[in-house]
């Protein structure tokens, strides 16, 4: 694997994402990084074996941005702000946040929203910031879904969704809402899909 091993600059990145690779402080591509950008800056699905601390992230969050910047000409939105176009789905609010805060980190020379959903804070706050418009959602299961059923938020521009945490989120038993919110979005969408371990459960969600 050493032999095969890209550096950044070699994986058609756009200077400003390379920019914000090198403000973060990131030297070479960790292996997941390695192994999943170039599949998701395909467009592909992607199913990514990672755990916590192995640089994950970042390897969806590289490859959203990328999207994000190909797509920047053709923007929607409503009578309301700009619809999200990314998704990432998460088990808890500290990964949700954390996930925040390395989109927003590796995408600071972009211009691109980001904000957080999750329960057990007012939800108001974040009816106005959705209304204002935002490029992508990073939230946990729950709170999406009541948001989706009170049309708060509208799903149907997401090209691309990231699963995090998958088993933690079987776990913790939100694969009914997870398969709930699947059916809201578009058929035709990138799935990044990562877990640290791959119960059958999961291998039939991604199935
Ligand atoms: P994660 O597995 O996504 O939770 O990342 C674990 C930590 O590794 C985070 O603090 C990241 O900022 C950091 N990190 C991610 N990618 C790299 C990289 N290529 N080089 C150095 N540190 C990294």
């Amino acid at each position: 694997m050493e032999d095969s091993k890209l550096k950044f600059e070699d994986m058609g990145l756009s200077p400003r994402i390379l920019s914000a690779i090198d403000t973060a402080g990131y030297e070479s591509p960790t292996p997941i990084q390695d192994q999943s950008i170039p599949i998701a800056m395909e467009g592909k699905d992607l199913l990514g074996l990672a755990q916590t601390g192995t640089g994950k992230t970042a390897a969806f969050a590289i490859p959203l941005l990328e999207k994000l910047l190909a797509n920047s000409g053709e923007k929607k939105a409503n009578i309301r702000g700009r619809l999200p176009e990314v998704l990432v789905i998460a088990p808890t609010r500290e990964l949700a946040d954390q996930i925040n805060e390395s989109i927003r980190q590796l995408g600071i020379y972009t211009k691109f929203s980001s904000l957080t959903l999750y329960g057990g804070v007012n939800k108001n706050p974040q009816d106005d910031r959705l209304l204002k418009g935002t490029d992508i959602v990073v939230a946990c299961p729950g709170r999406l879904l009541d948001h989706i059923r009170e049309k708060t938020i509208d799903v149907s521009n997401i090209h691309t969704l990231v699963i995090d945490e998958a088993d933690t989120m079987f776990d913790m038993g939100f694969l009914p809402d997870i398969r709930k919110i699947l059916s809201y979005l578009p058929a035709d969408k990138q799935t990044l899909f990562f877990a640290a371990t791959m119960p059958p459960e999961i291998r039939t969600l991604t199935s």
